[in-house]
């Protein structure tokens, strides 16, 4: 008989079997099922079997009661969703990593009802015939931008490669130096011109690009004029860039479409609400663009989407295009942003009933005064870890919507309580700590890190309980007793 002591370290690891049979795991597998509960616990003894390997010491991890509540860990990560809500208190309102927009009500409501079972989504209702998915958007559409017609596919960058590659395959597009944007992610105009199959002509040059730019790149092989809308930067200084007016008059001088890649897309003037400037799809079309897409999810405020409009003949094509199929949208979406869309028809209650609208055109008081609100509750939970203080700052639209004009806001500034020891170190990684923490949260709160505090903007907190209430939560996890 050996001793204890001298058994390898694998011995330690209990079998499966036995640890199926511990009265430590009947919970768990009736909570999740035998087989699943096997295939983890086979996980787990394979992890603990390497870390012997890698010559770890594992004696506190292979106990039934250790083993018992890793596999109750790893399930319950398992089978709890990953994609969650959380408060997005970075100052920007539409923040393509945090979901963009937050839909209405209304879009919720109508999501939900279709997404329960059967609906008429290519079905004609008065016929009995084939209908077509788009039918129930176009007429919308063409309704709110002046459009002959229109349709939708699952987002812009969708809708930019199927419009060259329906209209430009092997052909050449041309499009100004200054406007070869990069979005974000992969989204890059020269790359989803080669994918669409389309040759980019680039035209006139960073700063500078006028209408004998685009004159002298025309030839037989040019197949559209393509402009395409700075989404997230801006050119100052010695610029000049050739307007739509004058681009459309110069393509269709050479019977040559003008398409226009508007990204963002606005359906409405809302300068007078103190939202900037920003030109609407009916303004495009009333400087003779032929062809318009743009983002559901940006300005617009509803589900991810992207927005075909224009010339009829060149929608009718787009939809015999076989890729179309590929970007279709579902019934879900479809029917959040008909809802959506549905809420453009009256624009006097957008900004109230579309939260993307209405957090854009929050009142910086009434920001301000939520901080004032808030922050004794802040200010008490982080006490002797960190400097609370009420600050103003800036919000941004976010999501390339008119990037440089900033919405005067307010939040809380947390400072760890670092500063007297000078220690770079030591003071980043407080701040990162009380990151972290907050982002742990049941619903995690996202701050944004700028000068060595962690800034709470509260232009999307419309709630404020949301916050206040995890604050108990938020002192357990720092340990501050209560
Ligand atoms: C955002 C943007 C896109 C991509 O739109 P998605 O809906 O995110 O796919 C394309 N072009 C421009 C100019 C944009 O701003």
């Amino acid at each position: 008989m050996v001793s204890k002591d001298v058994r390898s370290p694998a011995a330690l690891i209990p079998s499966l079997d036995k640890v199926l049979r511990s009265r430590v795991l009947v919970s768990v597998t009736k909570k999740y099922g035998l087989d699943l509960t096997t295939s983890i616990l086979r996980e787990i003894m394979e992890d603990l079997r390497s870390r012997i390997l890698a010559g770890e010491e594992i004696s506190k991890d292979v106990s039934m009661i250790a083993i018992s509540e890793e596999a109750s860990r790893r399930l319950k990560a398992l089978t709890t969703p990953s994609l969650k809500t959380v408060l997005n208190l970075t100052g920007t309102v539409l923040h393509t990593n945090l979901g963009r927009a937050p839909l209405p009500i209304e879009a919720l409501d109508a999501m939900v009802d279709v997404a329960k079972g059967a609906s008429n989504l290519e079905y004609d209702l008065l016929t009995g015939g084939r209908g077509q998915r788009d039918d129930h958007l176009s007429d919308l559409i063409c309704r709110l931008t002046g459009a002959e017609a229109a349709c939708a596919v699952n987002n812009n960058a969708a809708a930019v490669l199927l419009i060259l590659n329906t209209f430009a395959f092997g052909r050449e597009v041309l499009v100004s130096r200054g406007e070869l944007v990069e979005i974000g992610g992969a989204f890059r105009i020269p790359d989803i011109m080669s994918q669409a199959g389309a040759v980019l002509r680039e035209v006139g040059t960073t700063n500078r690009t006028n209408e004998g730019d685009y004159e002298s790149a025309i030839n037989e092989n040019t197949a559209l004029i393509m402009k395409v809308h700075t989404s997230n930067f801006e050119i100052r200084g010695f610029t000049a860039s050739v307007s739509e007016a004058k681009l459309a008059q110069i393509a269709h001088r050479h019977k040559l479409p003008v398409i226009v890649d508007l990204g963002s897309g606005s359906l409405v003037d809302f300068s007078a609400d103190n939202i900037p400037k920003e030109v609407t799809v009916r303004e495009s079309f009333q400087n003779s663009i032929d062809l318009i897409c743009f983002s559901g999810d940006k300005l617009i405020g509803g589900p991810q989407a992207g927005f075909i409009a224009g010339s009829a003949s060149m929608v009718k094509k787009i939809n015999a295009n076989p890729m179309k199929r590929a970007m279709r949208l579902d019934k879900i979406r479809i029917a959040g942003l008909m809802a959506v869309l549905q809420l453009y028809l009256n624009p006097e209650t957008l900004p109230a009933r579309l939260p993307a609208l209405r957090l854009i055109t929050r009142k910086y008081e009434d920001i301000k005064s939520m901080a004032h609100a808030i922050y004794p509750a802040i200010s008490d939970s982080l006490n002797k870890l960190a400097r609370v203080e009420v600050i103003d700052c800036n919000s941004q639209i976010g999501s390339g919507a008119l990037p440089v004009d900033l919405l005067p806001s307010a939040g809380l500034s947390i400072k760890p309580l670092f500063e007297e020891k000078k220690n770079k170190t030591a003071r980043s990684k407080a701040l990162n700590q009380i990151a972290e923490n907050f982002r742990k949260l049941p619903v995690p709160i996202i701050g944004k890190l700028n000068n060595g505090a962690i800034v709470l903007d509260l232009r999307c907190l419309e709630n404020p309980n949301t916050l206040t209430d995890q604050l108990p939560e938020l002192r357990r996890m720092f340990g501050v007793d209560l």
